[in-house]
């Protein structure tokens, strides 16, 4: 049964962004491979399902990595990256082959420490260095700088390449680039590209490079997965990086924006100042959890033979004022019981909705013109989990 409000995968869209990043990458490298960027959207269902694909999780705490462990991924296909990795965590993906990138000299002190627990164990290591010098106004971190990985420009980066080096039992297999950007441009992909394969000179036996996440997916006008491909791929030809090196990426919301939508429904109207205001059972909480100002594209029932009205503001259930995520100017009337869709929904959206008034919603899977539930809505019950109360 569909209560409203419930996300919506179809399952259609989601493969298309998969298999279409997939040729597209595969075309131009050999050796290529998806981690799927779990913090993005962590729903259950989808990180199991692509693990079905073939597909790495990509994760950076040990309730994420313990997540993969239950949805069905082996050690081996698992990718630990993050500054709080969890010690125990660490140890365990490395002993079993998985990919795991360092982050802080803390990191390999405890790996030296440990050393003896290891054998012909693997590590990567995330690079920092200056890239709004590259890319201005590109960065989220503007002039601040960077806080992961090692840096290239003051020393760091050589320090624990020499560290490891002294450390028989482990040797540095990849370089790890991501950085999240406000642009997702060529030119930010062509700076990684560049410093991650200049970093790789330092390193005997490469196993893999890694560009991390950040790219646009289907989003129109935006850098096609094809471009992204020659881009990363014509800078590791240019430094002539082995075709036996594994190219590694690591997508989130490439994959899963655009394949979810969120579905409400219209309970209430107001006129005031000119404005109607239109209120829903859904919330901005929902589809944008950081509450920042996007005005969504929504798909709307059929209203063809309706007035006009000059402007509507489509709002949420919550008491918060600006809980207010779509208008509308001079479209037909939005009446009571009317179903609204909320497009481009899948990213750090499930993952980082709060349970604030009301909890989280239902998801549903459409494959095939059919619809399966693969999370119920939570209701006061699964919220007071775990709680104590005073009777
Ligand atoms: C967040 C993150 C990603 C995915 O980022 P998207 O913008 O969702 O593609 C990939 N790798 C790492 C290390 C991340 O922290």
């Amino acid at each position: 049964m569909l209560n409203t409000p419930y996300y919506l995968l179809d399952l259609e869209k989601l493969k298309n962004n998969l298999y279409s990043m997939q040729s597209a990458f595969g075309r131009q490298w050999p050796k290529f491979k998806i981690g799927y960027s779990f913090k993005t959207n962590n729903l259950p269902w989808l990180v199991s399902w692509f693990r079905t694909q073939g597909v790495y999780a990509e994760v950076v705490s040990t309730p994420e990595y313990e997540l993969a462990k239950i949805t069905g991924y082996d050690d081996d296909r698992i990718i630990l990256n993050g500054p709080h990795k969890g010690n125990e965590t660490l140890l365990k993906v490395m002993k079993n082959g998985g990919i795991v990138n360092l982050d802080s000299f803390e990191e390999i002190e405890f790996l030296t420490e440990n050393a003896e627990e290891l054998k012909d164990a693997k590590v990567g290591l995330r690079i920092n260095f200056d890239l709004e010098k590259e890319c201005p106004g590109e960065t989220i971190p503007g002039q601040e700088p960077g806080r992961f990985g090692f840096n290239l420009e003051n020393g760091d980066f050589g320090k624990a390449v020499n560290m490891l080096k002294a450390c028989k039992n482990i040797k540095i297999a990849g370089i790890h680039g991501h950085h999240s950007t406000r642009t997702k441009s060529l030119g930010i992909f062509t700076a990684i590209t560049n410093a991650v394969c200049k970093a790789a000179q330092e390193i005997e036996d490469l196993e893999y490079l890694d560009m991390g996440g950040c790219i646009f997916g289907d989003k129109p006008g935006a850098p096609s997965f094809d471009e992204y491909a020659e881009t990363i791929t014509g800078i590791m030809k240019k430094h002539n990086i082995s075709r036996d090196v594994t190219l590694i990426m690591e997508p989130g919301a490439a994959l899963v924006a655009s394949p979810f939508s969120y579905v409400c429904k219209v309970t209430a109207t107001k006129d005031i100042k000119g404005t109607r205001l239109v209120f829903t059972d859904g919330s901005k909480k929902h589809i944008a959890p950081q509450m920042n100002n996007i005005s969504f594209a929504c798909k709307l029932p059929d209203m063809s033979d309706r007035q006009t009205v000059d402007r509507q503001v489509i709002s949420g259930y919550s008491c918060i004022e600006m809980d207010r995520f779509a208008e509308i100017k001079n479209g037909r009337e939005l009446l009571k019981d009317d179903m609204i869709e909320v497009m481009n929904c899948g990213a750090y959206t499930i993952s980082l909705a709060p349970l604030f008034i009301e909890y989280f919603p239902q998801v549903v899977v459409k494959d095939n013109g059919e619809l399966t539930t693969v999370r119920e809505a939570w209701g006061t019950k699964e919220f007071l989990q775990k709680n104590i109360i005073i009777k």
